[in-house]
């Protein structure tokens, strides 16, 4: 069986190997944020595009500040939006504001919190370096560098570039289209009255939310009953979209049929199987070009494989860098064992106590348990080699 590091090495290598372009969409920068950039973006002129003040205070030439305190004459003023036209000979200095562009022959500002003016008379108590209180023209970008690569996902800082930059449409990937299939004879739709030995449809809810906020368009193709010719007839459907979620199924029962039905189907498996909890039947693969996730059904399973490994590669198929989980760290709120050797993701809460993470796990019934699952804000990582976890001892988590 795979590790959690080996499984997620084989979902971005066997996603890289498939990497397509997908197709473009043109969009305003208020439909963009969450979508994939699909061109590298450059500077249109140079940031900031002048020396550009960055106090209020006086504009002035650092050489004349060799006896202190030294007076300067104040010739003129520079607002932001404007520019002074004329050049700063020795002994002047002009009155300037944030975002102002500095006067020909001046290099630096004085702030006006450490200046007195009377009468024209500015008088300047402190050396200067050049530059100082200023940013140099070109400083940030020059014109025509790379300010964002293709791939990009675009968020509000990203956005906020485009819109410096004069890029009000910007090239963005389509999202793709992921199917999401539950089965098993128990689950119900969410509208209807279960009987007392059946359960409602929660994880394609879940899973629906979680492909929207992975950048995919989800698409719930109805339930799949644990038979094979209906489960046959569905998986097809599914696999006409980019990526196919199937939740459940993937057990060893004698009615997990998902695999069975995906081997008919010509599936090659590159994951089967690894060695974390919960998620341990977890099944990856693809048939002829499209890939698809097998989620173990129990609704912390399908959500930990979903954030582990699903999120990732519909990054890739978005057009995406390649977006591994991250994790964090924090100390453990209170001890506990473990001894079963597998990587575990367990639903906690970490909170800030004196202004550093502390995390606790939450109480939970194992991996059924949403009430558990909603209760958390994060997952305690806990690596097999962890068995004894003092309280105090610093934890992996990985942020929801
Ligand atoms: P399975 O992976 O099919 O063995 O299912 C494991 C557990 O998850 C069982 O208790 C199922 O009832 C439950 N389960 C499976 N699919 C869903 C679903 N779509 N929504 C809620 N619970 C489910
Ligand atoms: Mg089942």
């Amino acid at each position: 069986m795979l590790s959690f590091e080996q499984a997620l090495t084989v979902v971005k290598e066997k996603l890289s190997e498939a990497r397509r372009s997908p197709a473009i969409e043109a969009l305003p920068l208020d439909r963009a944020r969450g979508r994939v950039l699909a061109e590298d973006v450059f500077a249109d002129r140079d940031y900031p595009p002048f020396h550009r003040a960055i106090r209020d205070g006086y504009a002035l030439r650092s050489s004349d500040l060799v006896s202190l305190p030294a007076v300067l004459e104040r010739v003129g003023q520079v607002r932001a939006g404007e520019h002074w036209a004329g050049t700063l000979e020795p002994g002047q200095c002009v009155e300037i504001m944030t975002g102002a562009p500095l006067p020909e022959g001046a290099d630096a500002v004085a702030m006006i919190e450490h200046v007195h003016e009377r009468d024209h008379q500015v008088e300047v108590p402190r050396f200067l370096q050049p530059f100082e209180n200023v940013v140099r023209r070109g400083s940030e970008a020059t014109t025509g560098a790379r300010v964002l690569p293709r791939g990009r996902r675009l968020q509000a800082a990203e956005i906020g570039l485009l819109a410096a930059v004069g890029k009000a449409q910007v090239k963005t990937y389509v999202e793709p289209r992921i199917a999401i299939l539950p089965t098993g004879d128990e689950v119900v739709p969410v509208e209807s009255q279960p009987e007392w030995f059946q359960v409602r449809n929660s994880n394609a809810a879940t899973l629906s939310a979680l492909v929207t906020a992975a950048g995919g368009i989800p698409r719930v193709i109805g339930i799949a009953p644990d038979r094979t010719e209906e489960l046959h007839r569905l998986i097809l459907e599914g696999l006409e979209s980019d990526l196919l979620l199937l939740s459940g199924g993937v057990s060893m029962g004698k009615y997990d049929l998902v695999k069975e039905v995906l081997s008919e189907l010509g599936a090659e498996y590159y994951v089967q199987g690894v060695a974390i909890r919960p998620g341990k039947p977890l099944v990856f693969g693809r048939v002829g070009e499209k890939f698809f996730f097998g989620l173990p059904g129990n609704p912390v399973s399908t959500f930990v494989t979903f954030e582990l490994f699903a999120r990732p590669a519909i990054a890739a198929l978005g057009g995406a860098e390649i977006e591994a989980p991250i994790f964090l760290r924090a100390r453990l709120g209170r001890p506990f064992k473990q001894k079963h050797g597998l990587t575990a993701f367990m639903p906690a809460r970490v909170e800030l106590e004196d202004g550093a993470p502390v995390v606790r796990l939450v109480g939970w019934q194992g991996s059924g348990d949403l009430v558990g699952m909603a209760a958390a804000n994060c997952l305690l990582v806990v690596h097999p080699e962890q068995s004894e976890l003092p309280e105090g001892e610093w934890m992996d988590v990985l942020e929801l």
